[in-house]
């Protein structure tokens, strides 16, 4: 179990970054869905151990992860936003190189270890290949399969799709999917799509808070039958966002589709519409 108590974070520039996050969290896929500049690289960094916080404390099970961030370390599996891989090294050198320094000394280990991570993300038959010329997924695969050295018992993705296109996205989603569920996975992402698909557990966090937690499911239950949508004229969204609890409004077949919150049926044109954790997402985040 991780636990995340009273987490506040102000940056030197005045940007409070966090502001008195708490979480506990329990073994499988959980996501953490908020927009850009949310705070989730800020809460990922932390308890990753590579910024402090100014209040507050992280337990993850007997670990003091401030107190005790090597112990941390060394259970921890760690793909961050921006993965930087040395361009002229192969996969496979890299993966041995890394396995060293995490503390793998056996050389035969070491190479079934490496051969055994190639085959699990699909890289194997590129593993020569310089990390330099690899795609985006491929890169993001690879970041997996390093930060599976070791058996972590805590692994943190940070906005691993970004950037990904649909293919790429599904093949990297599907490889996440398989990591034990006897672990705990951290997702942060601004992609609702991501959580729908990966996470039984999960928190939006929106402006440093925690503004929504709970099981997806059950999360969009919650909804259910007080979306109506309606196919409007661009100019009357502002029109349509006085008069309604308006969730969003987005751009559907060139044309506008509102959508917003009503226990009753608005009248008006308005259709019934099949919640999903998007209008959670956007009824939620300031
Ligand atoms: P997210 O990962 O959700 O996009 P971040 O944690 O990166 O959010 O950022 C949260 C807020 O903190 C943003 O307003 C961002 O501009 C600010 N911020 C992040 N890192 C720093 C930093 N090193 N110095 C100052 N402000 C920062």
């Amino acid at each position: 179990m991780l636990q995340i108590s009273g987490l506040s974070k102000t940056y030197p520039n005045g940007v409070q970054a966090l502001k008195d996050i708490n979480l506990n969290i329990s073994n499988g896929m959980f996501g953490l869905l908020g927009p850009n500049g949310a705070g989730k690289s800020t809460l990922m960094r932390t308890i990753a151990t590579l910024q402090d916080a100014d209040t507050g404390s992280i337990l993850f099970g007997d670990i003091d992860v401030f107190k005790q961030k090597q112990e941390l370390r060394q259970v921890l599996g760690y793909l961050p936003q921006e993965f930087g891989v040395y361009p002229k090294v192969s996969a496979e050198e890299m993966l041995h190189y890394i396995a060293r320094l995490k503390g793998i000394a056996d050389p035969k280990e070491r190479k079934e270890l490496v051969k055994a991570l190639l085959e699990q993300v699909n890289l194997y038959n590129h593993r020569s290949k310089s990390l330099g010329g690899y795609s985006g997924g491929m890169k993001q695969r690879f970041g997996i399969a390093q930060a599976l050295i070791g058996n972590p018992k805590l692994i943190i993705v940070d906005e691993p799709t970004a950037g990904l296109d649909p293919a790429e996205r599904l093949r990297f989603n599907n490889l996440l999917s398989e990591i034990g569920e006897n672990i705990i996975v951290i997702l942060s992402t601004h992609i609702v799509d991501d959580v729908s698909e990966l996470c039984n557990d999960m928190a939006i966090i929106s402006g440093g808070k925690v503004v929504q937690r709970g099981n997806p499911d059950e999360l969009v239950l919650g909804l259910e039958n007080k979306i109506w949508t309606k196919r409007v004229k661009k100019e009357e969204v502002a029109k349509y966002q006085a008069e309604y609890k308006m969730v969003t409004a987005k751009l559907s077949g060139g044309s506008m589709m509102v959508y917003i919150n009503s226990d009753t049926d608005p009248g008006n044109g308005f259709k019934s519409e099949k919640a999903t954790l998007e209008e959670i997402y956007f009824s939620n985040i300031i």
